[in-house]
Parts: C-alpha cells; structure tokens; sequence
C-alpha cells in the first residue's frame, strides 16, 4: 500500500545525514510509484513530484542539518495541500431547516452516513434533524433509515415507495417547518453506475429544495473509481463536500489524495466503521501523517477529550489527589474508555505502532473491561467505599454473582489496593514538592 511505500522510502532517507540531487530524484521515484500504485491520478501525481522536487532540491532541504528529515516534511506538507483545507463546517441555512442532500452510487454509505451524520448533528451541535427516506429504488431502503431512525431515536419520514422521491422531498420540509425541525437530511436513491436518469432525479430534487450542501458519499474502497465518481456528480450537480467511507478498512489512500484535486470539493468527513459514532472529521495533515505512517496521535486526543466529560475528570482528580477513589469511580472510568471505541482501533492510532510487527493480529480483549464491570457491580454499595471490609466469604459471594472465579476477584482487589497506594505516594510526593522538599 502506499503508507508502506512511503514508509520504506523514508526510513531509507531518515538515516542519510546529507542528501543531493541523485537522491532527491531517486526519492521521488519512489514516491511517484507509489502514489501510481495507490491509485491517485496521474496528472495529480505529476504536479505534486514537480512541487515536492522543487522544495527538496532547494535551499530548504540541501542547506538543513538534518535533509531526509526535511524532505519528510516537505513531501508531508505537499500531502496535505493536496487534500486541501480542514473543512468540516456544515451550512446553516438562514431560514431553517437546512436541507442536506446527499447522493452517491448504490453501496457508498449514503444511508449509513445519513444515520452518522444526524447522529453529529446533534451530539456536536444540539441540532434535531429530521431523516428523509427519498430511496424508494433499493429494497428495504426505507426500512434501513427506519432502523437507524429508532436507533438513534430519531425521526424518520417516509410516504412508502409509491411516491417520488421529489414529492416526498418537498413534503418533508414542510413536515420539518412544522415541527421545528433545524435540518433535513435527504437520502436519495443510488444506482450500481452514474446514469442519466439518476442524475436527472438528483437534479430535480436539487432544483425543488434547494439544498445548503449536497454530500457526495463515495466508498474509499474503490480507488480511481471513486474519483470520476465524484466527477461527474459535481459536474451535473454541483458538490459542497464529499464523504470519504470505509477508511477503516484495507483501503488504498488514492481516492483521498487525488477527489480534492481533481474535483475541487473538500473531503468534510470521513466513515471509520459502520456504527453510527464513526464518522469523523476529515483532517487533510493528520491523513498525510497517516500515511507516512507517523500515527495519528491528534484523533486519538481529539477521541479521548469527546469521550472524557470534563466535570467528571476534574473531580476525578481531586478524588485522585485525596485517595477517596472507589470502586465506583473505577468503574465509570472503565465506561469512558469503554465509550473510545474498540481497544484495538486506539491501539492502532499510536505512532510507530504500525511498525510492529503482528499488530494486526493482536486482540486488545474488550472482554476484560466487561468482567471487570462485572465483578464490581456485583459488589455493594459498602464494598464498593469500604473494599477493605471485602472478606472471603464476600469474595466468594461477589464471585458467584459476577460469574467470574475468585481468583481474578482477588486479582482485581489487589490491583485496586495498589493503585490507591500509588496515588497516595504520587499526593504525598507533590505536596512535598509544594513545600520545597526535594526527591531523589
Ligand atoms: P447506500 O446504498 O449508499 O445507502 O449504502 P449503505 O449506507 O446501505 O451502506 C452500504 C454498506 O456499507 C453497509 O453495509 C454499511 O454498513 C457499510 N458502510 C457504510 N459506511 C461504512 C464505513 O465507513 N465503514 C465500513 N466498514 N462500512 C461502512
Ligand atoms: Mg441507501
């Protein structure tokens, strides 16, 4: 794949302590072959060797301390030019509700993205949109949004498969006028290729709601293809922004780099799984982090901090900072980092952990944290203050109760125990420092 390509090539430069011209070139090599591979279109690749090699034989690079490490950065900057500017913003209409059409072939993640997308709406901005099922093509489409619609607790309207798409588009604005809804998501029919009678709809959808964004929803997956995907969509229709899906899965990064570039419409989000917490903002310099393989240490905060509330993690602290943390403390923290989502998707967003070796098949167990769970709401509400008090014969009934043996009881008493001593030690050695004390 193309991080792996990149890879190579840097860590082959990353130990050069001068760099000239022949390996700039040779560098470049490297790098044009591996964007081909990728998929990224040829023009686009062209342009970019041409900027890259300009910085990497000049002054900027031949001139520094350190030159490989100089052309990482050059190439990583270039990268994300290409991907263009951080635009996740969505409109808001002045008039509400703010109509958001989103479009794109059969499979992409249209009504999937909808679900995501509602779900944003209102966790990150307190809006309350209202879901439109304008796919009255595709079997069970209706249904689909439906389930997701309950999922979310969410509205969903439908007038059935017998009415068109335009009719039902125009009846949900006035529906959403009525209640108060701020914005309407229309998810609209795909087909298995861009054809005339598809756009033709889109077009008459577009011309009677008039929508503040139109989303193209294209699958990563599908490389070159995504790109004149998203061609011809915005020709006929205009894009406002383009949702990149199914990055979660063994994707080659051609469609990211070259749809800015070619179509001139901002990636705004990107889907990283099917669940409908997984869409995420689309940040062009953490992507060409990504791919050259430095980690994307930014999501993994910006995860950590949506998850953390932050009155919780003060008093946490302070409950830290005089040692009266109980079980159940632990337990809500065990719930937050439970909310981050699976252990082994975090593990993978820590730099240089690509590197090593059998990651891949490392299973970080989300089992654990649940009998963990379990143990300690089987506990009581004096157990859970007072663990001290946490005899045998409560081990014994605690066990039972959990379902778990009462070794890992113990096991988890034990860490329990020793966590607070820590915490005691680490209070004691800053009220130290605060009255001048010095440590070893
Ligand atoms: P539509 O035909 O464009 O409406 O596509 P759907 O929303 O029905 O999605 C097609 C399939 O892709 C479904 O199985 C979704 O669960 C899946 N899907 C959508 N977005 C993502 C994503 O970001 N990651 C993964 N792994 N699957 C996705
Ligand atoms: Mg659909």
């Amino acid at each position: 794949g193309l991080a792996d390509r990149l890879q190579s090539t840097m860590q082959k430069i990353r130990g050069k302590g001068k760099v000239n011209e022949a390996d700039v070139k040779e560098m470049m090599r490297e790098v044009r072959l591996a964007l081909l591979e990728a998929d990224v279109n040829f023009k686009v690749v062209k342009d970019f060797i041409k900027r890259v090699s300009e910085r990497a034989v000049g002054q900027e690079v031949l001139k520094s301390l350190t030159p490989g490490q100089q052309v990482i950065k050059v190439v990583k900057e270039e990268l994300t030019e290409l991907m263009g500017g951080e635009q996740s913003k969505i409109a808001v209409a002045t008039k509400p509700p703010t109509v958001i059409m989103m479009v794109g072939l059969q499979g992409a993640g249209k009504t999937t993205t909808t679900g995501k997308l509602a779900n944003l709406l209102r966790k990150k901005y307190n809006r309350q949109p209202l879901l439109v099922a304008a796919d009255i093509y595709r079997p069970a489409a209706i249904k689909q949004l439906q389930t997701l619609g309950k999922q979310l607790d969410m509205p969903v309207f439908s007038l059935g498969d017998q009415v068109s798409p335009v009719e039902i588009a125009k009846q949900a604005i006035a529906k959403a006028k009525e209640e108060h809804h701020d914005y309407v998501l229309l998810d609209t029919a795909g087909r298995l290729h861009v054809d005339e009678k598809l756009m033709d709809e889109l077009k008459d959808i577009k011309e009677l709601t008039k929508p503040d964004e139109i989303f193209l929803v294209v699958d990563a997956m599908t490389g070159q293809d995504a790109v004149n995907v998203a061609q011809s969509f915005n020709e006929q229709l205009g894009l406002t922004g383009v949702v990149l899906t199914k990055l979660d899965g063994d994707t080659r990064g051609g469609a990211a780099l070259s749809i800015r570039s070619v179509t001139n419409t901002p990636i705004k989000f990107v889907g990283m799984g099917e669940k409908m917490d997984a869409l995420e903002t689309f940040h062009p310099e953490r992507m060409a982090s990504r791919i050259l393989g430095m980690g994307d240490v930014l999501t993994l905060i910006e995860k950590a901090q949506a998850n953390v509330d932050e009155e919780k993690a003060k008093e946490l602290e302070k409950k830290m900072r005089t040692a009266t943390f109980t079980f159940d403390d632990f337990l809500d923290q065990l719930g937050q980092v439970r909310n981050m989502g699976p252990l082994d998707d975090l593990l993978k967003m820590i730099p240089g952990a690509n590197k090593i070796k059998g990651l891949d098949n490392v299973q970080v167990d989300d089992k654990q944290i649940g009998h963990v769970e379990a143990i300690i709401r089987s506990m009581t509400k004096q157990e859970k203050e007072q663990p001290e008090i946490i005899n045998a014969s409560r081990r014994k009934r605690i066990a039972k109760g959990s379902g778990r043996s009462i070794q890992e009881v113990n096991r988890l008493l034990k860490q329990f125990e020793d966590m607070k001593k820590m915490m005691k030690q680490m209070t004691n050695m800053q009220k130290g420092k605060k009255k001048g004390f010095k440590f070893p």
